[in-house]
């Protein structure tokens, strides 16, 4: 059986014997139906990983005795994805996707043709859906490293960074500094509105290309990263 691998942020610096969080406990006790002896693999989110083998698990807790920990290098590919909140469920699959390659950030956008933002007591619920995405494409694609949720920001108060691009189609490829992390912007279904793309430009955003077709949103963030992972030696 494959050794379970599960996130658990608290491990940095415990040793010796730890009680497992209520979502690891349900997972070992409930779905996997694990036993004392099995060995599983935490992970902190933050690059550290650490082997341990459960010593006590019943109806109430998992606890478990930390063994070796590794402290991984840091293989995140320096891109923060600013996506424009689309349909949930191709966010949900953006979110993962972003996650298995290693995406360092997720800035969710809000901009003139996005459909129904969510309003702001619905975020609270969204955003612990969100991270439990992140958690679970971690936990599958072996990522060390969990993707910093930002706060859902407008397009309009967006702050760019030194080197922003913005997926645009009918425009050029793009050269990146490889030694500078990248802010990507993806538009939603009905794409960004011509003065959205005319401000990003006047501040020396630059326009990017991902070929002659017209993309799905979501499509064009896995494209855009993976061109960038190219251009950042990652592939
Ligand atoms: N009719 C819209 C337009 O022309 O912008 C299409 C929007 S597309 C479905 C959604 C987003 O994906 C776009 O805003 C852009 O960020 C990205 N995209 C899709 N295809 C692209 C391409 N060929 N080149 C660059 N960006 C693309």
């Amino acid at each position: 059986m494959r050794t379970p691998r599960l996130y658990a942020d608290t491990i940095s610096h415990a040793s010796g014997e730890v009680v497992l969080s209520e979502r690891n406990h349900h997972y070992l006790a409930r779905v996997l139906r694990a036993k004392v002896g099995q060995r599983v693999s935490l992970f902190n989110g933050q690059g550290c990983s650490t082997d341990a083998v459960i010593t006590e698990i019943n109806k109430r807790q998992t606890v478990v005795n930390l063994r070796d920990r590794t402290e991984h290098a840091d293989q995140r590919l320096p891109v923060t994805l600013g996506m424009a909140l689309i349909k949930s469920d191709r966010f949900d699959w953006t979110l993962q996707k972003a996650t298995e390659l290693g995406v360092t950030a997720i800035l969710p956008l809000i901009t003139q043709f996005t459909d129904s933002p969510p309003k702001a007591d619905r975020l609270q619920k969204k955003w612990g859906h969100w991270q439990e995405i992140l958690v679970n494409a971690c936990e599958q694609s072996e990522n060390h490293w969990l993707p910093q949720l930002l706060e859902p920001a407008r397009l309009t108060d967006l702050r760019v960074t030194s080197q922003t691009v913005v997926a645009h189609p009918a425009t050029t490829s793009v050269t990146v500094d490889p030694l500078e992390s990248t802010l990507l912007l993806i538009g939603p279904e009905g794409g960004f509105s011509d003065e959205e793309v005319e401000t990003l430009l006047k501040k020396q955003v630059k326009p990017m290309s991902l070929g002659p077709r017209i993309l799905r949103a979501e499509t064009a963030a896995i494209v855009g990263l993976t061109l960038l992972g190219q251009q950042y030696g990652q592939y």
